[in-house]
């Protein structure tokens, strides 16, 4: 179940009531089944229960789940519990989702997002149906925002004017990467393209006609936004000003892109906030080498993902969630918010707290909790990162990779494989953003 080819397969599992009215009690017996399955765990080698990190799992928050006295709240009880101890599932607010994806019929829809964080636009077939299922996306080219605000030396106008010519570079990525599948012909993988995973195509049929018309999406990715407005303004993106203005401008300006594009191409570009994995490394090792070591902006060995409130500022969970709504809508091709916490297995309640404001105020959001195990004296609780960015067990001093089994969520899925020095230093400096002491909130 969690390896094929010795890989983990990249799978969500999306548990959503509202998906079926004939089927409904035999959903909710799938999802209880499901949450129970996760919250046992998956054996290691050792033959000790561990987080495996696929299938990732998605709940959707619904009136009839999310209200202490509505009929499935069981359900999200028990969903709280799970992501208190294996950190799925992640969570979709079912009301704020039909508020953004409004379809050419005015009406809102609710759907899982493809992976971690990637979302479809609204989308209606000739029949004037909803679809989700089967669409899919062309790619995406990510603009490194530091890198903008850098090169243009804190003058504002020149900021613009240097945004908007990386935008273009985007652009005619994103061409090269669409044009190259303009080519395609359904031939290339018949289960995809013929035998109905994304169409039911001719034998030699060119895909071109659903690389138009909104069935698939082309993702215009972005990083960085709090050093672009730290370095640009002196401020964070949170302090509900210039720097939370700047912000939200820039990101206006990538939707305003897009939407421009769309309809000069047919084709569906959206905003993307990019996991930039292993790339946040990258990234930051290329700023280092154009612009020196700049405090506060390129001293780090990662740079922020998408919108984010950097993982080093401290904030409380729903302070956090609030403010990250608000870029949240702005990034409509795919985004995650998440708020880091102790470890809450004993604390369920507090969970069910954040899950009931996510509902509330933010279209998707997940909750970082801790669970690891050290294979060498059989410690359960959090495996630390030293100075030198190296992993040990806290009881133990075990360092060996091989016999620690950690757990963290690298962006919208769990990575249990170890990570590049760039986003270990990233997971050391995450702050807590909910602890045990909230627990009467
Ligand atoms: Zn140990």
């Amino acid at each position: 179940m969690t390896t094929t080819n010795g890989q983990a397969p990249f799978l969500s599992v999306n548990m959503y009531l509202g998906e079926t009215k004939e089927y409904k009690e035999e959903l909710a017996m799938l999802i209880e089944e499901t949450l129970k399955q996760r919250i046992v765990g998956m054996k290691n080698e050792k033959g000790v229960y561990i987080t495996p990190a696929f299938p990732k799992l998605l709940y959707v928050l619904e009136e009839d789940n999310v209200k202490p006295d509505s009929k499935y709240y069981y359900l999200t009880k028990l969903a709280a519990a799970c992501t208190a101890k294996r950190m799925v599932p992640d969570y979709i607010s079912e009301k704020i989702m039909k508020q953004l994806k409004i379809d050419k019929n005015g009406n809102g829809n609710c759907y899982p997002c493809m992976g971690c964080r990637s979302f479809l636009t609204p989308y209606v077939d000739k029949f004037g149906k909803p679809k989700y299922y089967g669409r899919f996306n062309q790619g995406v080219v990510t603009i490194n925002l530091v890198d903008a605000a850098l090169s243009s030396d804190k003058d504002m106008d020149k900021f613009w004017k240097i945004l908007d010519e990386r935008l273009e570079l985007c652009h005619r990525a994103l061409q090269i990467r669409h044009k190259r599948l303009s080519k395609v012909t359904s031939d290339v993988a018949p289960i995809l393209w013929q035998y109905g995973a994304h169409a039911r195509l001719k034998k030699g049929e060119p895909i071109t006609p659903l690389l138009h018309g909104g069935y698939s999406t082309i993702s215009l990715g972005y990083a960085g936004l709090y050093e672009c407005v730290k370095y640009m303004t002196g401020n964070s993106h949170t302090d509900g000003g210039v720097g939370k203005e700047f912000g939200l401008k820039v990101m206006q300006i990538l939707n305003d892109k897009c939407q421009k594009w769309k309809e000069e191409e047919d084709i569906d570009y959206s905003v993307y906030g990019t996991p930039i994995e292993s790339t946040t490394y990258k990234f930051a090792k290329c700023l280092k080498d154009r612009f020196g070591v700049i405090k506060g902006i390129t001293d780090r060995d990662y740079i922020t993902n998408s919108y984010h409130i950097p993982v080093f500022e401290e904030i409380d969970a729903f302070e956090k969630l609030r403010i990250e709504s608000e870029f949240q809508r702005l990034s409509p091709g795919g985004a995650i918010s998440y708020v880091e916490t102790a470890n809450l297995s004993n604390n369920v309640d507090s969970v069910l707290a954040v899950i009931e404001f996510i509902y509330d105020n933010i279209m998707y959001a997940e909750l970082n909790t801790k669970s690891d195990y050290c294979q060498v004296c059989g410690y359960d609780g959090e495996i630390l990162i030293d100075e030198n960015l190296e992993w040990y067990c806290p009881n133990c001093g075990n360092r060996d990779h091989s016999k620690l089994n950690v757990a963290r969520r690298t962006c919208g899925y769990i990575g249990t494989n170890f990570w590049n020095k760039g986003r270990t230093q990233e997971i050391k400096e995450r702050v807590i953003h909910l602890d045990n002491k909230d627990a009467d909130l």
